[in-house]
Formats: C-alpha cells, sequence, structure tokens
C-alpha cells in the first residue's frame, strides 16, 4: 500500500514535526501494511495556520467556482475509484464489492451532490427589508472515524468546500491510508493550497490538539459518544460551534402487517453490514408477539447465510469488545440462535454474524451500541410497547419500520424519536439530513441540511 511519510499541508506533502508512525495493520490477515506519521499539536498549529491564511481566499471564491473544483475532486475520486475501494478493503478489511460500491461508490455520490448544491444554493436571501448573507463560519476541524472511512470525510469536506470554508482533517488511526488517498485527489482537483489539510494522528494527540485549537472555529467530529461528549464541553467552553455524529442502537419495527420474510431478511442484512460497524444499523429487531418464532428462525437462516460473506472488525481490541457484548448478552440470559463468541477464522479480527432472540430492552445488548455483527431481536404484545421500547435507548439516530400499508407505518414513524427512519426498506438518499435525536449527536450531515452547518448568517437591513 502507498503511504506518506508527510502531512499534507498547505498544498504541499510536509515532513512531520515529530518522529513517531502510526502503524497500519490489516483486519485480515494482521498484518502490518504501512506506516503514516503521527502527528503533534505542533502539525495541527501549521495546519490550522495554513487553513486560516487561505480562508479568505476562499470564501470570496465565487460559488460557481467552488463547485468546480468540487466537479473535478468528484471525477478524480470517480477516476481512482478502484484504488480508493482497494485501500478500504486493505485498512478496514471490507469485503472487496461492498468496499467499491459502498466506500468508493457514496462518497462520489456525496462530493457530486455538493458540487450541486454549491452551484445552486441560495448564500443570500431576503427576509422583508433585510437581506441575509449566508458566509462560511470559517476553519473548520474535522475528527473523523474508521467505520466509513472516506465517506466521513466527504461528508465533512464536501459541505464545507462548498460553504466556503476551509478544513483541517484528523482521520481515525485505524484507516489513514483512504484519508492520504483523498488529499492527493484534493490536489489533483486544483484546490488552492490551505483550503484542504490533512493531518494523521492519535486522537488524544492530534485530534484534542485540533478540537481544542483556538484558530478553529467549527469542530465537526464522528465517533464514539465517549469522545463528542469531551468534545462537546470544550467546544462549549470556548463559545465555539461543534457538530456531533455520535452513535446508534436503532430499532427494525416489524408490525404484524408486514411482510415478515422481507422485513427480516432486510433487517439482519443491515445489521450485518460493514460487520455491523455503521452507526446507524438497525442493531434491534422487534417484533409482535404472533410471529415471533418464525422472524427468530428466519433471522437464523439470513444470519446463517452471512457466515463467510461479511469481513472482520476493524481491530483486535473491537473484537475483544463485540465479544465481550455477546458474553454480556449469553449471562443477562439472551437465547443465542447464530454466531456466539467462537472465531470463524484463525486469522484476522472476525466475529461470526451472531444473533439473539429474547432480548428484553433493559439487557445491556439492547442498550448499549456494541458495533459489531450483532443482532438482538425483542418481543412487543401491542404498538405501545413496540413505542415504548423502539424509543427506550439514550440514542435515536436512525430505525426502520415495517408495514402492509405505507400510511400505517409512516403513523409509528412519527412517533419514533430519531433521525432517520426506512419505511417498508425504502432507499438510503445521500441528499437527505442525516443525524440524531437525543445522545445520538447534535448537527446534520449530507444534503443542504448538512451545507448549512457550515454557514452563519449575517443580516443586512435597508
Ligand atoms: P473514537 O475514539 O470516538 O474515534 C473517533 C475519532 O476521534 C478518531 O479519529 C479518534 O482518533 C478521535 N479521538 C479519539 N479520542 C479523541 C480525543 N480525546 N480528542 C479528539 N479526538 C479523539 O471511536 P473509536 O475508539 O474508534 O470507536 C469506539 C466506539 O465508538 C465504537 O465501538 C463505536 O461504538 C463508536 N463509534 C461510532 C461511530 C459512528 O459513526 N457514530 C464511528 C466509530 C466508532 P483515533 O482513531 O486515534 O482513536
Ligand atoms: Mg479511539
Amino acid at each position: 500500500m502507498k503511504a506518506h511519510d508527510g502531512m499534507y499541508i498547505d498544498g504541499d506533502w510536509r515532513p512531520a514535526a515529530g518522529p513517531d508512525v502510526i502503524e497500519v495493520v490489516n483486519p485480515v490477515d494482521e498484518q502490518v501494511i504501512a506506516t503514516v506519521p503521527a502527528g503533534t499539536p505542533q502539525d495541527v498549529d501549521t495546519a490550522v495556520g495554513a487553513a486560516r491564511a487561505a480562508l479568505p481566499g476562499w470564501a470570496a471564491t465565487p460559488p460557481a467556482e467552488r463547485a468546480a473544483r468540487l466537479t473535478a475532486l468528484r471525477d478524480v475520486l470517480v477516476a481512482r475509484k478502484d484504488e480508493i475501494a482497494e485501500t478500504v478493503t486493505a485498512e478496514l478489511g471490507a469485503p472487496l464489492p461492498f468496499a467499491q460500491a459502498v466506500h468508493a461508490g457514496l462518497p462520489i455520490a456525496v462530493a457530486g451532490s455538493y458540487a450541486e448544491l454549491a452551484a445552486t444554493h441560495a448564500f443570500e436571501e431576503k427576509v422583508g427589508n433585510s437581506t441575509v448573507l449566508h458566509e462560511p463560519i470559517g476553519v473548520v476541524g474535522a475528527i473523523t472515524p474508521w467505520n466509513y472511512p472516506l465517506h466521513q470525510i466527504v461528508a465533512k469536506v464536501a459541505p464545507a468546500l462548498a460553504a466556503g470554508c476551509t478544513i483541517v482533517v484528523k482521520p481515525a488511526e485505524d484507516t489513514p491510508l483512504v484519508a492520504q488517498l483523498f488529499a492527493e485527489a484534493v490536489h489533483e482537483a486544483g484546490l488552492p493550497a490551505g483550503v484542504f489539510n490533512l493531518v494523521t494522528g492519535l486522537g488524544p494527540i492530534a485530534g484534542q490538539a485540533l478540537a481544542e485549537h483556538p484558530g478553529v472555529d467549527l469542530v465537526s467530529f464522528t465517533g464514539s459518544t465517549a469522545v463528542g461528549r469531551q468534545i462537546g464541553a470544550t467546544a462549549g467552553a470556548a463559545v465555539k460551534k461543534v457538530t456531533l455524529e455520535l452513535g446508534g442502537k436503532s430499532a427494525n419495527v416489524i408490525l404484524p402487517s408486514a411482510d415478515l420474510a422481507k422485513a427480516v431478511n432486510v433487517g439482519v442484512a443491515n445489521a450485518m453490514s460493514n460487520s455491523g460497524q455503521t452507526c446507524s444499523a438497525w442493531t434491534r429487531m422487534l417484533v409482535h408477539t404472533s410471529r415471533y418464532e418464525e422472524a427468530v428462525g428466519l433471522a437464523r437462516e439470513a444470519a446463517a447465510k452471512y457466515g463467510d460473506r461479511i469481513g472482520p472488525v476493524v481491530n483486535a481490541k473491537q473484537r475483544a469488545r463485540v465479544l465481550s457484548y455477546i458474553d454480556k448478552g449469553l449471562a443477562e440470559g439472551a437465547r443465542l440462535v447464530a454466531g456466539g463468541t467462537e472465531s470463524p477464522r484463525e486469522q484476522g479480527y472476525f466475529v461470526s454474524p451472531t444473533v439473539f432472540a429474547d432480548v428484553t430492552s433493559d439487557m445491556t445488548i439492547a442498550q448499549e451500541e456494541i458495533f459489531g455483527p450483532v443482532l438482538s431481536i425483542l418481543r412487543y404484545d401491542d404498538e405501545e410497547e413496540a413505542l415504548r421500547i423502539a424509543n427506550g435507548t439514550l440514542y435515536g439516530l436512525a430505525g426502520a419500520v415495517w408495514a402492509g400499508d405505507e400510511a400505517e407505518a409512516v403513523a409509528f414513524a412519527r412517533r419514533m424519536d430519531t433521525g432517520q427512519v426506512d419505511i417498508n426498506g425504502g432507499r438510503f438518499n445521500p441528499l437527505a439530513p442525516f443525524g440524531g435525536y437525543k445522545q445520538s449527536g447534535v448537527g446534520r450531515e449530507l444534503g443542504a441540511h448538512g451545507l448549512s452547518e457550515y454557514l452563519q448568517t449575517k443580516s443586512l437591513q435597508f
């Protein structure tokens, strides 16, 4: 795998300030495939300085020109999509077809959507005797996780650039290679120096330095609730805007009138996809008592089909964490119907696709984000109970409702405390706002709503 031994700062690859490196490991065979520099607060400071210096020029660049650069960036991602997929496969362990379709495909769609939005968005509006200007918020500090490593970078960089902001990205330590590839793409697309900067490094060092840097106007974070809470507190103390995309424990609610086989099959696929490492995954399946055992049987079959098809989880620590949740499920009395703690392979951070039945809402596996291929099936007796269970966690990121008739599903979805609901298997929409109710986060990503996070308003009165 190709790796840079420097940081992409101010339009060039520059030597890192310190000597430390991060080893990048392939989770399929546990081999070190590359090293990248571990950034220090000094690297972060240089990068923020470059972003600050580039801000006035980029903010004043007409939206049509910003759109043209984003179109060029999208085109480079298209041209290099095989390389992107191979890189994500190598550092995250994602099976290649999934890496091609999702890890490479989704960022292309999102970059394209912001190229269009930059060109069409109303950066000025009239309100009575006022003209309201929507101006870039300034320098963005972006901290991203490893689970959709390029998507999460593009979901921050593309709207930031469309808005006229400049940005410094600190990618996850487990997946820095696709971030470096993205920096190359930005360079090829002809973005002015300093508009985009990349500092690889560890969260508590480089990440924290970025979140705390006084030259950053907005911190945009995706990752765990624990770190998000800390970043929110730091930003609050500095009276600085923050967007947080945190975890989830989303409910897949199968109403009695639903097409059960379809709802269960799509539900299992959703929970196992990306080895369960998806913040919006439907990790709790809610089934009416009358159809409960039938659903459990269908889920067992569906999970067995996944046996060989899912990749490993990202690292040894994550696997240990997922296995400890499986142990906890067993200890708290859930019924294991597929998978378990036994490793499906000798090598690599693999976890068997695991399904628990007889899970009750108070169990740890029904409340906490596991971030592995583990699905819990819960039982309800009536719709009110289903709603209580669906809403009965600290999270509210996503969810699904299945019913014989769309209106019935929508009526239920309206009562869910969550930011996204798929009705009868509705398709992912890269223009729809994505983000959480409750402790799943603050703010929204994607589409016009995602763009507005990077803008602030100025009102001129006439
Ligand atoms: P994490 O620690 O929150 O990592 C997310 C990002 O924050 C990474 O770039 C990380 O750097 C950085 N970071 C860590 N500590 C930081 C700090 N003190 N200040 C600033 N930045 C910091 O998440 P994780 O450890 O990779 O995963 C743990 C759990 O988080 C998962 O099991 C899952 O439940 C949840 N998670 C959720 C999402 C999501 O999309 N909502 C994504 C990933 C994980 P390093 O890479 O160096 O740690
Ligand atoms: Mg971490």
